[in-house]
């Protein structure tokens, strides 16, 4: 099936509405090195369209009963949308289904689609790690600097788009410093936060190596994901509050088990009903 129940391992954390999710590729060639996909995707790095997208989508969009969120183990604006336009023409299907659509992206190319999005039920959530272009060149290799993103959130909001912002992940040691500038940064676009700490598994756990003294931090796992120790944790996300708080922002965090009370956790109550 192209469209599933979003469903991230049964996590018990997960304060996610029901939702769906979609994506036309699969894999995703932003390589952002925190990411684990590579744990379940073969060649993950690597974005390619799905088979015989455009037909199963439109033969399988009955099943959505409230949300489509595009996408979770993919960015629907992975570089090749740029001249394969296959995002563009999901929204489209989506727009003349009246389908609700939640965009999850770290790409400004969403900017393109904002005739599109901004006439149909749909918000952008856009990621932000850091606001160093070579700091995030770091850690999303190929993945557009942050600071044409937070001009995309711009245009959006220009265009009536309801944006929120994912940040997600904190690494310690490596973008915590830029907690409440990013926030402040994000503040006039966008009216919403979820934030998440790091999460690896065993192949990403590898990869931030590169980047970070990962043996400084006594990881808990769970299943197949490392977590750090909850006080460091909760610490971290509390600065995030705050900060939105701040800046009158809302305000929630991914499956940490820390209390929020924002009408959701990914931003998806930003859609409009109408
Ligand atoms: S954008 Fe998302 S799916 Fe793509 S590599 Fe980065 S973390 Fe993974």
């Amino acid at each position: 099936m192209l469209i599933s129940r979003f469903d991230p391992w049964g996590s018990t954390w997960c304060t996610c509405p029901v939702k769906y999710s979609f994506s036309p590729y699969t894999g995703c060639s932003h390589a952002c090195v925190y990411c684990y996909i590579t744990s379940y995707i073969p060649d993950a790095f690597h974005a390619r369209l799905k088979k015989d997208l455009f037909r199963r989508l439109k033969k399988e969009l009955h099943v959505v009963d409230t949300y489509i969120s595009m996408a979770n183990s993919s960015d629907p604006y992975t570089p090749e949308e740029r001249k394969l336009g296959a995002t563009r023409k999901c929204l489209r299907v989506f727009k003349e289904n009246d389908v609700k659509v939640l965009v999850v992206t770290k790409s400004d190319l969403v900017a393109r689609d904002a005739d599109i999005l901004s006439e149909m039920r749909a918000s952008v959530s856009m990621t932000i790690t850091t606001l160093d272009d070579s700091r995030a060149h770091q850690m999303e290799p190929h993945a557009p600097p942050p600071s044409r993103r937070v001009e995309a959130l711009r245009i959006l909001q220009e265009h009536g788009i309801p944006c929120s912002v994912r940040l997600d992940p904190i690494i310690p040691g490596i973008n915590d410093d830029e907690i409440e500038a990013i926030v402040a940064a994000v503040a006039p676009y966008a009216s919403h936060i979820v934030s998440s700490t790091v999460k690896p598994r065993s192949d990403s756990m590898k990869r931030m190596e590169h980047i970070v003294d990962v043996k400084a931090y006594p990881w808990k796992r769970y299943g197949n994901t490392f977590y750090l120790p909850r006080n460091i944790r909760f610490s971290l996300l509390k600065r995030v509050e705050e900060a939105c708080r701040e800046h009158r922002l809302s305000f929630a965090a991914c499956r940490e088990n820390y209390p929020f009370t924002s009408p959701s956790c990914d931003g998806s109550h930003l859609i409009k009903d109408q």
